[in-house]
C-alpha cells in the first residue's frame, strides 16, 4: 500500500486569542511506495513529526489537502469514512504504549488487537503466542502485564499490534526509555519485519545512531516542513549541520580512525560489526 500527501497542512486550533496558531505542518507532499522502506522521521520538537505521522491511519485528518492509502482517501471532506480497515494495515505504537495495557494476563492483552480486528479467539490466541515467542516474552504469558519489567512491558504493547500483522508499522520514538540491550531487541526485530517480511516501517526518533543503522530513508522536520527528505549517507556527509543534528557515533569513530590511521574507511558501515569487518578486511581505500 502506498502513502501519499497531497499539500497537506494542519491546523489544531487557528486562533488562540485572535492571534493565528502556526500549522503544525504545512503544505506537505510525500510519497512512500508499497513495500519494505524503513524511513525515520527525525527533528527538533514541536517540528510536526508526531502530526505527520497521526496522519497515516487517520488519528487526525488533514486540514487541507488530502493524505492517500492505496486508494482510500483521508480527507477533512471525508469525515464519516469508516477507518478500521485502514487501522488494521497500519498499525500505530504510540510513544510509551505500555501506558495503554490495561488487562489482568499478558495474553489478554495481546489477544484484544486482533480479537478487535475480527480474528476468532483461537486465532487470536495463535498469534499471540507466536509472536511472543518471536518477542522472548512466552514465558511471561500469564502474568499481569503490571508485574514485568518495563522493557518487557514495552514488548507486550507492541505485540499487541504486531498481531494483527499490519503492513504499515508507525512507531512513535518506540525505544525511548529502554536500556541499549531493550532498545536493540526490538529495533532488531523491526528491521527483520522490514527486509523478511517487506512490511514498511515508519519510524520517529531522535537517536541518530538508530537512524545510522537502520533506516533506508530520512526525513528531516523543520517548522512544519519537510527540509531534507533522501539517503541516511548523504544527511549525514555535511547536510545535518544545517538542521542541528547530531553525527551517529559510528561515523564519529570513522572520522577518527581516517583522521590518525592510513584506513579511508567509508560511511556505508553502518554498525560496529560493519566497521569491524572492514578493519580487518585492511580497507585502506574507501
Ligand atoms: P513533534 O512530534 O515533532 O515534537 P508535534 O507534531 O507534536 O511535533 O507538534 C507540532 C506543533 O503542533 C507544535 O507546535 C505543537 O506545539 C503543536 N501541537 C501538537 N499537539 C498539539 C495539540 N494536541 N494541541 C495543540 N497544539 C499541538
Ligand atoms: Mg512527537
Amino acid at each position: 500500500m502506498a502513502i501519499r500527501f497531497n499539500e497537506v497542512s494542519y491546523f489544531y486550533e487557528k486562533k488562540k486569542k485572535n492571534q493565528l496558531v502556526p500549522a503544525a505542518i504545512k503544505d506537505i507532499n510525500l510519497n512512500i511506495e508499497e513495500v519494505g522502506e524503513f524511513v525515520t522521521i527525525v527533528g527538533h520538537t514541536g517540528s510536526g513529526k508526531s502530526t505527520l505521522l497521526q496522519h497515516i491511519n487517520g488519528l487526525i485528518l488533514p486540514t487541507k489537502g488530502e493524505v492517500l492509502i492505496g486508494d482510500v482517501k483521508l480527507s477533512n471532506k471525508n469525515k464519516k469514512l469508516k477507518l478500521k480497515p485502514i487501522r488494521k494495515k497500519i498499525g500505530f505504537v504510540f510513544q510509551f504504549p505500555e501506558y495503554q495495557l490495561f488487562e489482568e494476563t499478558v495474553l489478554k492483552d495481546i489477544v484484544y488487537g486482533p480479537k478487535n480486528f475480527g480474528f476468532t479467539d483461537e486465532e487470536a490466541r495463535k498469534r499471540a503466542v507466536a509472536i511472543s515467542k518471536e518477542f522472548n516474552i512466552y514465558d511471561i504469558l500469564d502474568k499481569s502485564p503490571f508485574n514485568i519489567s518495563g522493557g518487557q512491558m514495552r514488548k507486550v504493547a507492541i505485540a499487541g499490534i504486531l498481531a494483527y500483522s499490519p503492513d504499515i508499522l508507525l512507531l512513535d520514538e518506540p525505544t525511548r526509555g529502554l536500556d541499549p540491550l531493550g532498545a536493540k531487541e526490538i529495533m532488531d526485530f523491526f528491521k527483520k519485519l522490514q527486509r523478511d517480511y517487506n512490511k514498511t516501517i515508519i519510524m520517529i526518533t531522535h537517536d541518530m545512531d538508530l537512524v545510522y543503522e537502520y533506516s533506508t530513508r530520512v526525513i528531516v522536520m523543520e517548522k512544519g516542513s519537510i527540509a531534507f527528505d533522501g539517503k541516511k549517507e548523504e544527511l549525514f556527509k555535511e547536510e545535518y549541520k544545517k538542521y542541528h543534528l547530531t553525527k551517529p557515533t559510528i561515523l564519529k569513530t570513522i572520522d577518527y580512525i581516517n583522521s590518525n590511521t592510513k584506513y579511508k574507511i567509508d560511511y556505508n558501515n553502518y554498525n560496529l560489526n560493519d566497521l569491524l569487518k572492514s578493519l580487518k578486511a585492511g580497507d585502506f581505500n574507501g
